[in-house]
């Protein structure tokens, strides 16, 4: 290997080995690690602008590995879904989620979960038929589950991804476009999409304290959204002020470190309990 060339071409290398070795690694123990529990979920609850109550939570998947620690879901999720292996990984969040959701509903707590899927859930025609398999399962009804698709995840293909929206929306489960504002999000594609929510990327909501730029397309998010008659929720709200200026636009929901982080289930009970005892 060393006799390949110069420094630069030894340096990169390995460096690129090293990803790929990671990656297979990852997705060859994939199966083996939710069987060992390294996976868990953790939520991150959303409160309403308005009132403040706690409306919902999100899943987040996350995979604590023996040898690398606590992996990236932005780096494992799409190694996961590359393999073919995506399926199980929804199926794990969801049926967690739902278990979380029927805890509350025997509390008397009406809190939804919203649950994020990818490309290839959308192109599994068996998979509104699973997810109704496990809201039955768990006595969940629809309303109480949101999905989270981003708008690539859609136009990847969406000849497959619309009919299976369609299905999901009949339903009544809530759907909502995730990361709006980045990619080609557009008039056109929303009314095209049975949605009921966007949710503005984190970027703007975290920009827009200090670009004008920021600000106004998170204002226009709002406006446009509320015209489609769409609910808008914000991700990354990590200040008062920027909370205050969501509130004043009209902005619906609210979720982001200055609310919770994504907590562990119990610690997720904890701060529930904190916050109702007030
Ligand atoms: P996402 O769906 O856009 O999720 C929001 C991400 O923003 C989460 O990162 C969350 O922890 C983070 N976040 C929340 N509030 C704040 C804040 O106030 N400030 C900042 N800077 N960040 C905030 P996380 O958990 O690392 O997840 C990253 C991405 O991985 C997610 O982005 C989603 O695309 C994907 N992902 C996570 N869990 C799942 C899953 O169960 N299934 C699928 N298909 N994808 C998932
Ligand atoms: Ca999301
Ligand atoms: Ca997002
Ligand atoms: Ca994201």
């Amino acid at each position: 290997r060393a006799t390949r060339g110069g420094e630069e071409v030894r340096a990169y290398v390995p460096s690129m080995g090293q990803i790929f070795l990671r990656r297979f690694q990852m997705v060859t123990q994939f199966r083996q690690a939710l069987e060992e529990g390294q996976l868990s979920v953790h939520y991150q609850p959303k409160i309403s602008l308005p009132s403040k109550q706690v409306l919902g939570v999100e899943a987040l998947v996350r995979w604590v590995h023996p040898e690398f620690g606590k992996l990236d879901p932005d780096e494992f999720v799409p190694a996961v879904e590359a393999a073919g292996l995506i399926g199980v990984l929804t199926g794990f969040v969801l049926d967690e989620s739902l278990k979380r959701v029927r805890k509350w509903m025997d509390e008397g707590l009406r809190i939804s979960v919203a649950v994020n899927l990818s490309v290839r859930n959308l192109a599994d025609v068996d998979f509104p038929a699973k997810v109704v398999d496990s809201l039955r399962r768990f006595g969940v009804p629809p309303g109480l589950l949101t999905f989270e698709l981003t708008e690539s995840g859609v136009m990847a293909d969406p000849q497959k991804a619309l009919p299976i929206l369609q299905e999901l929306h009949e339903l009544g489960i809530v759907l909502a476009v995730d990361d709006f504002g980045t990619g080609y999000s557009s008039l056109a594609y929303l009314r095209r999409l049975p949605v009921d929510e966007v949710k503005i990327d984190k970027s703007f909501v975290l920009g827009m304290g200090t670009d004008l730029g920021d600000l106004a397309v998170v204002r226009s998010i709002v406006e446009l959204g509320h015209s489609l008659g769409l609910t808008v929720v914000a991700e990354g709200v990590e200040e008062d002020i920027a909370r205050d200026q969501l509130e004043a636009m009209g902005c619906d929901v609210a979720q982001g470190y200055l609310i919770s982080r994504p907590l562990a289930e119990d610690r997720l009970e904890a701060w529930l309990q904190a916050r109702t005892a007030r």
